[in-house]
C-alpha cells in the first residue's frame, strides 16, 4: 500500500486503501482471464452495495477496439445491468491505473471510489499524464485508493509481457 503524497487540494483526492482487498482479487481474476486471451492483462469489477454490475477484463484484440479497455467494458456492462448511464454510488476496483479515456469515462459514469492496484507512469492518466481528474473540465471526481494488491497485478503485466517478448512479439500497453 502506497500513500499518495502530492495532493494539492485542501479536500485530499488519494485517501488510505484500507483493507479492501475482496473485490480487487476478482478484478485480477478477470485480467488473468485477459492475459490467457492473449489481451494484455488488465481486470475490472463495480461493485454497488456489495453487488457485482459488472466486470470485464481487456478485449482490446479480440473486439478490434482500442476503447475495449476492462474499465469501459465493465462500465458498460453496469450500465446496462441497472438500465442507467450514471452508476451513482458505485465503485470500480481496475488492476492498473486507469488511463486518460477511461479515467474520463470513470467520471461521465459517476463512479463514486476507483480502488487501483498497479501504478502506470508510462499509460496512466490519473496519478500521471494529463492527470484527468485534477482539470476543470472534470465535472466528477471520484475518491481513488491506490495501491492495492499491486504486487499481483504487476507480477501478472510483467509475466505476460516477458512471455509476448519470448515470442519475439512487442505487444504494448495503451
Ligand atoms: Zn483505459
Amino acid at each position: 500500500m502506497q500513500a499518495f503524497s502530492d495532493v494539492e487540494s485542501e479536500e485530499p483526492m488519494i485517501r488510505p486503501a484500507g483493507n479492501y482487498t475482496s473485490f480487487m482479487d476478482i478484478a485480477l481474476e478477470e485480467a488473468s482471464a485477459a492475459a490467457a486471451r492473449g489481451e494484455v492483462p488488465v481486470g475490472a469489477v463495480i461493485v454497488r452495495d456489495n453487488q457485482i454490475l459488472g466486470r470485464a477484463g481487456n478485449r482490446t484484440r479480440e473486439l478490434f477496439d482500442p476503447t475495449a479497455h476492462a474499465e469501459v467494458l465493465a462500465i458498460r456492462e453496469a450500465c446496462k445491468a441497472t438500465a442507467s448511464e450514471r452508476l451513482i454510488g458505485a465503485d470500480l476496483y481496475v488492476t492498473l491505473e486507469p488511463c486518460a479515456m477511461c479515467a474520463g469515462a470513470i467520471s461521465f459514469a459517476r463512479i463514486n471510489r476507483l480502488y487501483f492496484a498497479a501504478s502506470d507512469e508510462k499509460g496512466g492518466g490519473v496519478l500521471h499524464g494529463g492527470r484527468f481528474f485534477r482539470q476543470p473540465t472534470c465535472h466528477h471526481v471520484p475518491e481513488v485508493y491506490e495501491g492495492i494488491n499491486a504486487a499481483a497485478a504487476t507480477s501478472l503485466l510483467k509475466r505476460f509481457f516477458t512471455e509476448k517478448r519470448a515470442e519475439g512479439q512487442e505487444p504494448e500497453l495503451d
